[in-house]
This record gives structure tokens, sequence and C-alpha cells, in this order.
């Protein structure tokens, strides 16, 4: 493993605390941003704020802390580790995005990568965000090469061009028409969902591990279990429809419309409302099986831990017959929450 060091821009944050003056900041960092969190408590406490430090999960920019910070009396919060997500948030957010200083990393996978190309000409990037001070030499390397690279725009919930994120590929997709393939620099979390929204090959680059990998065999292993569960799901009488209260997970519009859409197939159906969705914490329910509103990883990364199908809004809508399996897979929907596309074809 290499290790990666991130930073941040101390003026930029006592630029903000200057004009915000909040009195109480609460500070919120994934695991392996701890320290960063840290040190910029020392820092602001230098300020004269008061600062408090979450250990909290932070999963990323949909999980603001905003009801732990009104506990505490917080008047904003500072987020470290993702883009922002959310266009509006309750209490003022200033993100810490803890971008990699060093490109060294990623140079040095730029010829696996050029050779794992070989036969591709139109390229499209995406990066994590920890990666995107890198994006424009990465470009460039890959140009030099003889490839020809696109990186789309930002848009939905990707504050940057060229970003990625477990739920939200809009980047990739919007280049889709144009490129040959897909090469995604970050961690298998992130290729992965390349791999499962489009059929363009997607390839994996991981500065911190040094692997380059195509992630199209285990997209199909992925898809091959989704459509088990799907057919499993048809079976379901009694079925559980969970909802998350993170903020940018919250989606208990999507989740009262599919209880009616249940309802009228004759199935029952009930929300189950937490902040933290865990398999341990749904194990004692006897539902038949359960469909996730909230982070969309949840049903392909955690599924394997639990017996019953955790199924996407949008794989109900192929179990209940409103959208074909092949529809599907073409509109790459499988991390698509919204119940407003496709319109069905066959109710
Ligand atoms: S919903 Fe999931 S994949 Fe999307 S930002 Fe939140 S934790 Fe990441």
């Amino acid at each position: 493993m290499v290790i990666l060091s991130v930073e941040f821009d101390s003026l930029e944050i006592l630029d903000w605390l200057r004009k915000l003056r909040p009195r109480r900041v609460l500070i919120q960092s994934p695991l392996g941003l701890r320290g960063l969190a840290e040190q910029i408590c020392s820092l602001i406490s230098g300020e004269g704020v008061d600062a408090f430090i979450s250990s909290s999960p932070t999963w990323g920019g949909c999980d603001i802390a905003v009801e732990e910070a009104k506990r505490v009396g917080a008047e904003a919060i500072i987020h470290i580790g993702h883009a922002p997500f959310l266009p509006h948030t309750e209490l003022p957010v200033f993100y810490v995005e803890a971008r990699y200083k060093d490109y060294k990393p990623l140079e040095s996978l730029i010829e696996p990568i050029a050779k794992a190309l070989t036969g591709y000409r139109k390229v499209g990037v995406g990066m994590s965000v920890q990666w995107l001070n890198h994006m424009t030499q990465f470009m460039e390397d890959l140009a030099a090469r003889g490839f020809s690279v696109v990186a789309g725009g930002p848009g939905g919930h990707l504050a940057h061009r060229g970003q990625v994120l477990g739920c939200d590929y809009s980047s990739l997709k919007t280049i889709e028409p144009i490129v040959d393939c897909y090469i995604v620099v970050g961690s298998v979390f992130h290729a992965l969902g390349a791999a499962l929204i489009s059929k363009k090959p997607t390839l994996m680059a991981d500065p911190h591990t040094q692997k380059v990998e195509w992630m199209d065999e285990r997209a199909k292993r992925i898809l091959a279990t989704r459509y088990y569960l799907i057919q499993r799901f048809k079976e379901a009488r009694r079925i559980a429809i969970l909802v998350s209260r993170k903020p940018g997970q919250y989606m208990m519009g999507l989740a009262q419309k599919l209880k009616n859409i249940l309802n009228e197939d004759g199935r029952e159906a009930n929300i189950i409302v937490s902040d933290e969705i865990t398999m341990e914490n749904i194990a004692d329910f006897t539902y038949d099986a359960y469909i996730n509103t909230a982070c969309p990883r949840l049903s392909i990364e955690d599924q394997a831990r639990f017996s019953k199908p955790l199924l996407l809004p949008m794989e109900v809508m192929v179990a209940l017959g409103r959208i074909t399996w092949e529809e599907f897979l073409d509109k790459g929907l499988i991390l698509n929450l919204s119940l407003t596309v496709p319109q069905p074809t066959n109710l």
C-alpha cells in the first residue's frame, strides 16, 4: 500500500470562520481522516471557536451531521473528506475535500494503464474527489500516449468535472456515446459502480494499492446476483421499505410511493426508519424482502451479509414488471433511485 497524504487550505477555513463567526463548530470526518479532524480542531480552537469533534460514521457528502451539531449547540459544521453533495443544508457547512498532494502514485500507473487500454482510443475519465487535483496532468499523460481523453461535467450530486461518487456517475453517463471505455481513478468501490451503470468497459486504477484492473467480470457477477434477487422478490408478500434519516439519503417521498405501488399490487408494505441502516439492525425483522431507499451501495456491498433480498427501487420496478431487465441494464439504472425515470412500458 502506498501511503497517501492529503492537503487542506487552513487560510480558507479561517476566512470562512471570520465571515460566519460561529461560536461553536462540529467537525466530522470519515475513518482514515480522523487525524485531519484533530488538526482542524486545534486550528480553529486557536481562533477562539468552541470546536467539537464527531466520531459518528461519516460515509459521504450525503451524511452531514446536522442533528448531532444541533444537539450540541454547534452553529456550523466542518465536513472532511467529501465534496458538497446537497444544494442546501440546515446549518452552514465548510467542506474540506482532503485531496491527495502527490501525483507520483498515479503517475506510476500511467504505463500499466496505457498497456491495459491497448485497442481503445477514446477514454472517459472519472475520479474520486481525492484525485481531482491531478485530473489535468493525468489526461495530458494519457493523451501523450495517443488516447483521446474526455471528462464529463459536474451535475446531479457531483460538484466537480470528472468526479464520480458511489451513487452518481452522471459525469461518465453523459459521455457514454462518445467514448470506447472508461477509466476510474480511485478504489474498486468507485470503479465497480461505473461498470454497473454502463455497458462500456471500465478500468480501475487504484494508486493506493497500485492495481489496474478491468471491472467488467466483477460487475457481471453482481448483476447475475441482482437478477436472482429480483426473481426472489417476486414471491415476497410482506415487504419493508428502509429509509435513512441522513440528510442526503432521506427519501420518504419515494418510500411512500413504493408503499402505494406495492399495496396496489396486493402486497403488505411497511416503512422502517433509522439513521444507520445496517444488516444487524434489520436482521430481527421477519419481512420476506426489503427495499433500500438509502445509500444504494448498501444493496451492492452489504447484500452478501443478508439472507433476504435488499432491492433498490428500480430493481423493484423490474420485479413488478414495470420495466424490463434489458431496459434496466441498457439505461444503467441500477444505482438510480428516482422513480420518475424511465417511463413504465408495460403497466
Ligand atoms: S449515498 Fe452512499 S455512495 Fe452516495 S455519497 Fe452517500 S455514502 Fe456515498
